[in-house]
């Protein structure tokens, strides 16, 4: 059990963004313990005290799912003794989030956080073949031989051999207009460079970066754009999140391959 105020506690449990639950309880919508509460700043104890809106009960579900737009230099851990950690950007009083998997720190876009531990480990097993796509500027063209190389799967290994798994590779006439990046606002763009979508099923360790590597190519932006059925929209700025809808969460819940 713990203590939190009333507004979060409802936004916390899906009922709506901060603001719409304060107007809710302002209006007389929310009731604590049987009694009409207006006070959003009200201390209620999770676990003990009975929340309604609309005559609901509104119960905090064991588990939480978050889409957060991360930008760079952000780590994708718990914590860090260096770096911002992408769970400094949600406002939450969980202490059991963790980020789905890793985007590097100078990586940007769709990550997804949750403390659903069993659904994490089954979106990132190799075995599931959950399809993540990237969006990624290179420092130089690519081919249609580079797009035939990916699909039967490109060598990533230094020493020892590791072929990364067929992989569909997309080239862009131009560049994707992001509605803010740290690459919009650090690099201007130019012709020589190139712009590519690509979709893995893995997440090898910087994997994208050394396929590009392999085929002598470094990438100087990356964004994941979806993973598996969900997509990073333009309504998350970059640092921005939301929870995910309960048909997004079914439908991550039952995910399969696309290639
Ligand atoms: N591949 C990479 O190289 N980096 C990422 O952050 C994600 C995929």
């Amino acid at each position: 059990m713990s203590t939190i105020r009333l507004d979060k506690y409802l936004s916390d449990a899906g009922v709506g963004t901060r603001s719409q639950v304060k107007s809710y309880i302002r209006k007389g919508l929310v009731t604590v313990n049987g009694y009409i509460v207006k006070q959003p700043e009200l201390k209620i104890n999770t676990g003990q005290d009975i929340i309604t809106f609309k005559n609901d009960v509104i119960a905090l579900s064991d588990f939480d799912y978050y889409i957060l737009n991360k930008p760079a230099g952000y780590v994708s851990a718990t914590r860090d003794n260096l770096a911002p950690t992408v769970l400094s950007l949600l406002d939450t009083n969980r202490k059991d989030l963790f980020p789905v998997g890793r985007l590097d720190k100078d990586t940007e876009g769709l990550l997804l956080i949750t403390n659903d531990g069993t659904l994490a480990h089954r979106l990132l097993s190799p075995r599931s073949h959950v399809d993540k796509t990237y969006y990624a500027i290179l420092d130089g063209c690519v081919t249609e031989s580079d797009v035939i190389l990916f699909a039967s799967g490109v060598e990533i290994g230094d020493e020892d051999l590791d072929t990364a798994m067929p992989s569909r590779l997309e080239i862009l006439a131009s560049p994707l207009k992001l509605i803010s990046s740290y690459y919009n606002e650090n690099v201007p763009l130019n012709d020589s460079l190139g712009y590519v979508m690509i979709t893995i099923q893995e997440g090898k360790y910087h994997q994208v970066k050394r396929m590009f590597q392999a085929i002598n190519r470094k990438v100087l932006y990356l964004r994941r754009m979806s993973f598996g059925p969900i997509t990073l929209s333009d309504e998350l700025a970059p640092g921005q999140y939301r929870r995910l809808s309960d048909e997004e969460i079914a439908r991550l819940l039952s995910a399969r391959p696309a290639l």
